[in-house]
């Protein structure tokens, strides 16, 4: 283990916890949990589990017990008296093997073995109790309430031996522990050090905040951004850290900063959390807290009202701030003055005061989605680039047009028209056919509801995968049965698939009986044919309805072109008269007869 640094504030209750076995057990310890019973573990609680290990919850070294937990939601302090906001706690299914004093061996998901707990205690919880304890409400709209519903009814609590870290493959020198964390912020010789929670990006606004704090402090930034489980919608934490290296290495002065990724399962629960932030900040060596508006905000409830004052995270932090040690640095609003080319203060700028402002909404869909690159002032241009790489415009972003109907209903027909104008509106297309799949991802596979079936999902998988890589799927397929297709479009995301219902009517298709296999049906020398002896489900609720008795092909293609187009997938067309300018027209009189052809 690292050497402890001096100068630094100590953790909370004077040391780490550590709970990782000694390398001379180790070999033992693992042979033992290879046949004890196992209990697999949530990604959050494989998440709390690493921050127990490692010391990021000291004084705390096990999943809470009933005393500690009941006394964190009633007074935010652990049974001893040590402040602790937050319940960690471990939900179990009863089961044979859950009795106490059972050793039980915990695993995450890919049944890596992470640790072994004794079980000591088995205690029911009471779901409204603790919302309404740490969360201050029971409304569905709280990320967490809507997440405990599915927790487990029992809590588990023990003595816990770790025989592994959670393994982690990304930025791997970036994730420090609190021993790593502490001995490298000793080396920079700062007794002050100011530590910085996000789940975001950070802007110019942020850059220039915590540069601020540093100063006033005179001491060194802890960037410690949150890579565990944040809200969900918050862009992932492989762009967030790309942009945060990047703002490190450039734009902070070496010995002025340390960046370490936290392995936190977040719980939104605002000003609670904000006061957890700190204790586990301190934890990892930081004795100030930059903290702003909305600290660890779930955003607004089923009402429309925001779950927590915006300003509740700092006064519940400055509040205990004496006893945990750990002070607030608050984060007053910045806004940028384009007269002066700097940001300042909201509160030292005079009402009248032109500004300027970009709000995270703002962000995605007026400049992302669009494929406008973001503002210097707003956005360093490094961070600029991994967001637009990360968040492609929607012209450049995936997407499935799905064809369903009776065979010879024109599906085919159409869906090869309207691929070559994607292609021609620079858009790259795969045309997933359904006689053309048949012949090769589906080879075998025949008519029978199940066999459809099979080919349908096989289809959608595939087009799932290119609308993920960013390419433009067609799929032409009978497709006859609703619950499939609906099955297809949450497999591609709804957002993103377009069910064109090509609604030809049966005797349209029979009289044109392009394969002559409808004649074969009818004198049943083909049997479960689709319209004959076989049921087609019309759509109820599809994005398009194509007549292809009174609209030709190219119509039909150019209806669902001008969907796409009005969606943001395809851009528009540049009008076309430059192609032919007035003075080369005049200089070419092939060109000039040409021209006027058109
Ligand atoms: P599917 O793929 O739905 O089985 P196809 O596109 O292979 O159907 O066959 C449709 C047939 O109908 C083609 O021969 C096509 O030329 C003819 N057809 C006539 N009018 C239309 C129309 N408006 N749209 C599409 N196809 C049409
Ligand atoms: P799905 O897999 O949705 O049933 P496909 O588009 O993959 O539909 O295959 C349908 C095509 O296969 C039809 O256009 C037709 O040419 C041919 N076919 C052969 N037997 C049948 C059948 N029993 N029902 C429907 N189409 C059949």
């Amino acid at each position: 283990m690292p050497v402890e640094s001096q100068l630094l504030i100590p953790p909370c209750g004077g040391a780490l916890t550590h709970l990782l076995v000694a390398r001379e057990e180790l070999e033992e310890v693992k042979a033992q949990a290879s046949y004890l019973p196992t209990l697999q573990l949530t990604e959050r609680s494989v998440c709390d589990l690493e921050l127990l290990a490692t010391g990021g919850f000291s004084p705390l070294d096990r999943f809470m017990g009933r005393a500690d937990y009941q006394s964190v939601l009633e007074r935010m302090r652990l049974a001893d008296g040590h402040l602790f906001p937050i319940p960690i706690t471990l939900p179990v299914k009863p089961g044979p093997d859950l009795r106490l004093d059972q050793e039980i061996t915990l695993r995450d998901a890919k049944n890596e073995i992470l640790a072994i707990m004794r079980v000591e205690e088995l205690y029911e919880w009471d779901a409204a109790e603790e919302m309404h304890h740490v969360f201050g409400t029971t409304d569905l709209r709280h990320p967490l309430v809507a997440e405990m519903h599915k927790w487990e009814k029992l809590y588990a609590s023990g003595r816990l031996c770790v025989v592994q870290l959670p393994r982690h493959y990304d930025f791997c020198e970036l994730r420090l522990t609190p021993a790593q964390t502490r001995a490298r912020l000793g080396a920079l010789g700062r007794e002050q050090v100011v530590a910085f929670q996000t789940r975001n990006p950070l802007h110019r606004a942020h850059e220039e905040m915590t540069k601020r704090a540093v100063g006033e402090k005179d001491g060194v930034l802890l960037l410690h951004p949150v890579v565990g489980l944040t809200k969900s919608g918050d862009i992932d934490h492989f762009s967030r850290v790309r942009t945060y290296k990047a703002l490190a290495q450039r734009y902070y002065e070496t010995g002025q900063i340390l960046l370490a990724l936290l392995p936190l399962a977040m719980r939104m629960a605002g000003p609670r959390e904000a006061l957890w932030h700190a204790l586990i900040r301190r934890n990892y060596g930081a004795n100030h807290l930059i903290i702003g508006r909305d600290h660890a905000s779930p955003g607004k409830d089923s009402t429309g009202r925001p779950f927590y004052e915006p300003y509740a995270a700092q006064e519940l932090v400055q509040q205990a701030s004496a006893e945990l040690g750990v002070g607030v640095v608050p984060f007053q609003e910045l806004v940028y003055l384009p007269a002066e080319r700097r940001y300042e203060e909201s509160y030292k700028i005079p009402a009248d005061a032109p500004t300027v402002s970009i709000s995270g909404t703002q962000v995605r869909e007026d400049y992302l989605n669009k494929g406008r690159a973001l503002p210097d002032w707003f956005t360093r241009p490094e961070v600029a680039e991994i967001l637009s790489d990360s968040f492609p415009p929607r012209y450049r972003q995936g997407v499935c047009v799905w064809f369903t109907g009776l065979s010879g209903a024109g599906k085919s027909t159409t869906a090869e028209i309207l691929t070559i104008m994607l292609l021609e509106h620079g858009r790259q297309v795969t045309l997933l056919d359904g006689d053309v799949v048949r012949t090769n991802l589906s080879k075998g596979l025949g008519f029978s509801r199940e066999e459809r079936d099979i080919n349908i999902r096989r289809i959608g998988f595939v087009a799932a995968e290119i609308v993920r890589h960013g390419g433009v799927a067609l799929c032409a397929a009978v497709s006859p049965y609703r619950a499939t297709r609906n099955d297809v479009r949450s497999m591609v995301g709804g957002e993103r698939f377009i069910e064109v219902f090509v609604d030809t009517p049966l005797e349209v298709c029979e009289r044109r009986d392009v394969k002559g296999m409808y004649a074969q049906a009818r004198r049943g020398e083909i049997k479960d044919f689709t319209g004959i002896d076989d049921a087609y489900e019309p759509p109820q609720h599809a994005e398009i309805t194509l007549d292809t008795v009174k609209a030709t092909p190219e119509e039909n293609a150019r209806r669902i072109l001008d969907m796409l187009i009005a969606q943001g997938f395809v851009r528009d067309l540049e009008p076309a008269r430059d192609v032919y300018p007035a003075v080369a027209a005049a200089a070419d009189p092939a060109l000039t007869a040409l021209a006027s052809e058109r």
